[in-house]
């Protein structure tokens, strides 16, 4: 085959996707490996027009919480591992976690997220108390819970106390990957359970996962399409891999800008409503990163609400970008960003398009 009939080939699985809102693995798997930047223009022109339908050129904005960073878990890319000696250790009291929220809710954030390791200390009965606190307090706010893997029953709890949405990342659909990327106590059985339950119980929930994470393939990345697919979430984050230098993937190669944001594209036509966050992550790979994120199809971002003492300790990876500046000088920052592309940061809850 010429390269012109590859080419032709491939746009026309992105019109096929764009109808059908779903293609087989190997179709996923074939436009993964073979994209050009000329696909990528014909797909981002595309999921621009759909994200615009549901959602027009508004950008929703979430204050993430990063209230702790201690962990139980070994997960082998990320550098707030168990095994990880010399991780900074904190945890956020909950007057702090309060403050954090008080600031975010005068900067006009109307959603907060506890995102955090998995943390012992941190027991069903401590959180309930902060999550039914923060949602006193703010009741015109949505709470998001990103605290790992629990039961049936601390999600339900936790759900009635006041908890909206809650965000597990996959990380990959794909179970002998999965086990690559996890000590062997943690499973992707546990993984995808734990999603549906959360969407049992009734949370908007997002998964997600790492593009470009060490013994990725193209398969298993068309696999975590028809996984979100299957699963339907109401959120995908999704971000490059990046090594943090005291992990076992030290030396692995960071994820692409080129393939994180064809994959944006991809979700968008796949889940065409979805909530898609252009995360820290892309920033920190490329100085446009969000704002390409954006353009991509992506309609959500995530500033940081942590107290600055603390933003530097959270590193699940490498160079993470924004860990000097307070909330406010984020806020206008990404405020500015998005304006300079035609979209506005709105001030209110950012439900799903369905809620
Ligand atoms: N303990 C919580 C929150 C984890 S941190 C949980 O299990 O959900 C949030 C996300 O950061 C993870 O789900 C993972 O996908 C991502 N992450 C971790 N290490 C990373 C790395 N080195 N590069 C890029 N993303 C990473």
């Amino acid at each position: 085959m010429t390269e012109h009939d590859n080419n032709t080939e491939l746009l026309s699985l992105i019109d096929k996707l764009e109808e059908k809102s779903v293609l087989s693995k190997d179709e996923y798997a074939y436009l993964i490996e073979s994209f050009t930047p000329q696909v990528s223009e014909y797909l981002f022109e595309k999921s621009r027009r759909i994200r615009e339908k549901y959602y027009g050129k508004d950008v929703f904005v979430r204050g993430l919480i990063e209230f702790t960073n201690y962990c139980k878990n070994d997960c082998l890319y990320c550098g707030i591992r168990c095994g990880n000696k010399n991780a900074q250790r904190y945890r956020l009291s909950k007057s702090e976690i309060l403050e954090c929220c008080k600031t975010g809710h005068e900067l006009g954030f109307r959603t907060f997220v506890l995102q955090g390791g998995e943390d012992p200390y941190f027991t069903a009965d401590r959180l309930i108390e902060i999550i039914r606190e923060i949602k006193a307090a703010y009741p015109d706010c949505a709470l998001t819970l990103s605290v790992g893997e629990k039961s049936y029953g601390e999600y339900k709890a936790y759900f009635d106390a006041g908890a909206d949405r809650y965000l597990l990342r996959h990380e990959t659909a794909d179970n002998s990957h999965y086990r690559k990327l996890h000590p062997e106590n943690m499973s992707p059985e546990n993984r995808k359970r734990c999603l549906m339950d959360l969407k049992k119980i009734g949370y908007q929930t997002g998964c997600g996962f790492m593009v470009g994470s060490p013994f990725q393939t193209a398969q298993n990345l068309a696999e975590d399409m028809l996984f979100i697919k299957e699963l339907e979430p109401h959120m995908v984050g999704i971000g490059p891999f990046i090594p943090q230098h005291d992990t076992p993937f030290a030396d692995k190669a960071s994820g692409t800008l080129e393939q994180t944001l064809f994959m944006l594209g991809l979700i968008r036509l796949t889940l065409p409503d979805v909530l898609l966050p252009s995360t820290t992550a892309l920033g920190t790979i490329h100085p446009l990163g969000r704002e390409k994120g954006i353009l991509a199809g992506a309609n959500v971002v995530m500033p940081n609400l942590s107290p600055v003492a603390v933003r530097k300790k959270y590193m699940i990876y490498d160079n993470k970008i924004c860990t000097g500046d307070e909330a406010a000088e984020c806020k206008n920052c990404l405020q500015l960003r998005m304006k300079s592309i035609g979209y506005n940061v709105v001030v209110n809850r950012g439900d799903h398009a369905k809620y």
